[in-house]
């Protein structure tokens, strides 16, 4: 039995953070009982590249975990050069964590389903535990190399995951949002605001959204 809770990281290019973020990761705090990292990706190397810098979406995170402490940033991705790979993420924290402690890498079903373009993508099971979170508009289909991968991994109860270090593949059922950075992204750069799809913190400073309005 492993007695430490697990530690989950909830990797993004948070670009920028918007209020399904940091629901569904409340969530899976709640329903794992661990301690959940936003890591905001430096360069990330599946996607375009962001709007705004590493910097300035870590601050954006920074303000939109402001008072409450179950959530936390871990900038280790954007201390790193070159792409942020999430193997490289996991085997760092596991040296500093040691072989016991149960890890999750959280990931919305969107991201999942594309696990298999990513970088050394088999060695993640051996590192960690995946947590899929549901996300509206995405209904689960795999990849029929990912379906083959998570078939014997797959599990249904928390036990599973806070009992081994890694290994397991857990569906996390959170609340619908459908909410996305591109949406919120593309309502500020038309001038709007972007209210309550964000947290109230993210506009009680100008220049947090400015590279999205175009002035950064
Ligand atoms: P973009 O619209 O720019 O692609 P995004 O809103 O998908 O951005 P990311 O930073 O790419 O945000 O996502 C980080 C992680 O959060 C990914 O694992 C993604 O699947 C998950 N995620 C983002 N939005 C939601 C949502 N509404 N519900 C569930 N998971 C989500």
């Amino acid at each position: 039995m492993n007695a430490a809770r697990p530690l989950a990281l909830f990797g993004g290019t948070f670009d920028p953070i918007h209020n399904a973020h940091l629901r569904v990761a409340w969530e899976a705090a709640e329903f794992l009982d661990a301690e959940v990292r936003l890591v905001p990706a430096n360069v990330p190397p599946h996607r375009d590249q962001p709007v705004a810098g590493a910097t300035q979406r870590a601050g954006l995170v920074r303000a939109a975990l402001a008072g409450q402490d179950r959530l936390t940033l871990d900038m280790r991705e954007l201390r790193r050069e070159g792409p942020s790979y999430t193997v490289d993420t996991l085997l760092e924290l596991r040296a500093e964590l040691g072989e016991e402690r149960s890890l999750v890498l959280l990931v919305g079903a969107d991201a999942f389903a594309g696990l298999p373009q990513w970088h050394r993508w088999k060695e993640l099971f051996e590192l960690a535990h995946i947590g899929v979170l549901t996300r509206p508009g995405h209904n689960g289909t795999l990849p029929t190399e990912l379906r083959t991968k998570i078939a014997s991994r797959r599990c249904t109860e928390t036990r599973f995951v806070r009992e081994a270090p890694a290994g397991r593949v857990i569906a996390i059922p959170v609340t619908p949002l459908d909410i996305s950075a591109t949406q919120v992204r593309a309502l500020l750069a038309d001038g709007r605001e972007p209210r309550y799809l964000m947290p109230d913190a993210l506009f009680a400073d100008p220049a947090l959204l400015a590279p999205y309005r175009g002035e950064g």
